[in-house]
Formats: structure tokens, sequence, C-alpha cells
């Protein structure tokens, strides 16, 4: 629908691997034939469903297609043109910096290369402003997420400000939060702004309660706080007190199976409340989905009007982690941009 691709819109929970369109995927498959990789092993198609476990099997997949720096680049430069495409005119993007022994990539080098897709798309006029955050794999234990903050803290001074924050993520039946505190306490130290996914399974309710402790600047998912679905009142009076946004990834919790059909997302349950809510889209490669089909799903499933739509995509720019400066040009933005979409 028109009106969802016009919206100027803020994405702000995108994983950079999970992002890889089907167009781009064929270009990384024809280059590593030797691998035997098909694009179903990539996506996860409408009407298919996953458990989470195998959502991230897909990444595991993902992962030997994007090994080396050319790949790293197209990758990023892609994903960032198709969002602009799609009508998105701030992107947060997040990615896990990786080493490959093979290709001689380093993680300093990964980030680098994502910094640089930035500049170049910047610099060949692609109508959207992006900053990174780079994240940390939960699975990789308390070492490696030090290492990485130390490695954000590093970009975040030399990065011209593109380096804004650090993600947690990664599969959440692997590892404990408990381990990874001190990491993220010193991330926000460090005015590192912290994005964390919390709450992604029904099991992770301790583990939220500690983060909250932080307390994070976003909260990813959050699918199971509220008492509705197993978590409690005290997680959610926590959340509300101190107004944690929620970013919130409709597609993806369905067909992820963490929320069982579009209609019981827990989006409901916390914009009803006046909570701010940011719709995303998670991995719009893995998941088959863009940022403006995910306005459109949460407005004809919850009965939102066009006004409603708008606020929510403009109180987003409220919630990105961009300097003051930059939300001020967003705002002048959508005000430009009104009368030509409502
Ligand atoms: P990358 O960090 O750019 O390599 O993007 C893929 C990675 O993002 C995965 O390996 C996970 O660590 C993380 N990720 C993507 N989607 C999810 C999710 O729904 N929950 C938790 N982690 C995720």
């Amino acid at each position: 629908d028109l009106f969802y691709r016009l919206l100027p819109k803020v994405e702000l929970h995108a994983h950079l691997n999970g992002c890889v369109s089907f167009e781009t995927m064929e270009r990384l498959i024809a280059r590593k034939p030797h691998l035997n990789i098909e694009h179903s092993m990539t996506a996860i198609r409408a009407g298919q469903r996953r458990t989470l476990d195998e959502c991230f099997q897909v990444f595991k997949v993902i992962h030997q297609l994007v090994d080396t720096e050319e790949d790293i680049l197209m990758v990023a430069k892609a994903v960032i043109r198709e969002f602009a495409a799609d009508g998105v005119k701030y992107l947060e993007l997040r990615s896990t910096p990786r080493s490959e022994e093979k290709t001689g990539l380093t993680k300093t080098k990964y980030v680098e290369t994502v910094l640089e897709a930035i500049r170049q798309c910047k610099q060949e006029g692609v109508d959207i402003e992006v900053r990174f955050l780079i994240a940390v794999d939960r699975r990789n234990g308390p070492e490696v997420a030090m290492e990485t903050v130390k490695l954000a803290e590093d970009f975040m001074l030399s990065s011209d400000g593109l380096v804004v924050g650090l993600d947690l993520s990664g599969n959440p039946e692997v590892g404990h939060g408990k381990d990874l505190l001190p990491a993220l306490q010193r991330a926000k130290n460090s005015a590192l702004r912290l994005a964390l996914h919390m709450s992604e399974i029904p099991s992770q309710k301790e583990e939220s309660e500690l983060f909250l402790t932080l307390p994070p600047d976003r909260i990813g998912h959050g699918t199971f706080l509220h008492p509705g679905v197993g978590g409690s009142d005290s997680l959610v009076n926590k959340v509300r007190q101190l107004n944690v946004p929620l970013e919130l990834c409709l597609t993806s919790n369905v067909k992820g199976q963490t929320v069982p059909s579009y209609d019981k997302h827990h989006f409901s349950y916390w914009y009803q409340r006046g909570h701010p809510c940011v719709i995303c889209t998670d991995d719009k490669g893995v998941f088959c989905t863009e940022l403006s089909q995910e306005y459109q799903l949460a407005a004809t499933t919850f009965g939102l009007s066009p006004e409603a739509v708008w606020t929510l995509s403009q109180q987003a720019i409220r919630y990105s982690f961009a300097p003051e400066c930059i939300k001020q040009q967003l705002e002048q933005r959508w005000m430009e941009l009104r009368p030509q979409v409502l």
C-alpha cells in the first residue's frame, strides 16, 4: 500500500545479516557455489514458521555466505539502499563483529567496513541517515562481551558519531545475562546507548529484572514481560516507570513462534497503555518483510487510523540514539512530508 511506503519511517531494530534481501542473497550464493546453499535455507517465507532455534540456524548459514570485507560492504550498502527505497529516513543498523581466519577478516575490519558502507551511501546521496550499534552475541560469553564493549568504545570515539551504542542479542536460550552484566555496565558508563533483547522467551524473567537495574535505553522484543504471558506486574511497572521504549517486530515474532498470531502480539498491550513502542523489522531478509509492511500489519491488525500510524512513526524519532541535531532535522522532514502523505 502506497501510504505505508510513502510514510517516512525510523528503523531502530535491524540486524545486518538478517536484513539481506532476496536479490543480494542470490549474488552471495552465486559467489560461493561450493557451499551448496539454497535460498530456502536463508529465508522464512510467507506462511512458514520456525522455532527460535531453527531461526538461529539460518543465521549460521548466512554467516558462511558473508565472510569477507567485500561481502560485508556489498551487503551493508544494499541493505541501506533497500531501507531508503522503503521510505526509511533514519536507520539504526546493528551487527555482531566477526573475525574469519580463512579470509583474514578481523572484528575491527568488520566494523570499519560497515562504517565505510554507511559513508559511501551518504556520499552517493542515498536519502537516509544511518547509525550503527555494535552487537554482543550472548552465546560468546562474558570475555567476548567485554572485548566487544571495548571495541565499541574505541569506535564511538573514532567514527564521527556513527557508532552510537551497543546491542545485546543472540539465541536467548544460550548463556546467562548475569555473566554479561559487568560488560553492559561498562558500556553504560562509557555513554554507549544500550539496546538489549529482553524477555524474548518466558524463562528470562530474572535476567530482565537484572537488566532493568542498568537500565537499558531500549528493549528489544520484551515479548514475555507482561503478566498475561507469564511475566509480572513488577516487571511491567518497572519498564513503565523507567519509560524504556520497546522495539516491536511483529512478523519476526510470529514466524519465530514466540507469539501465536499477529492479533496476539504484545504491541496491543503496551500501545493501549500509552507506552513508547517502535515498529521494527528485526531481520527483513530472513522474515521476508519490509518496514512499510510491518506498519501496515500493525495498522490492520489493531485498527490504527492513518493519523495514529503517522504519530507512531514520528515518535520513533525520539527513541533513536541520534544526537539532538539529527532528531530536529528528522522532525523537520516529517513536517515537510506530512501534507504529501496524510
Ligand atoms: P549479524 O549480527 O549482523 O550477524 O546479524 C545476525 C545476528 O543477529 C544473529 O546471529 C543473532 O545474534 C542476532 N539476531 C537476529 N535476530 C535475532 C532475534 O530475533 N533475537 C536475538 N538475536 C537475533
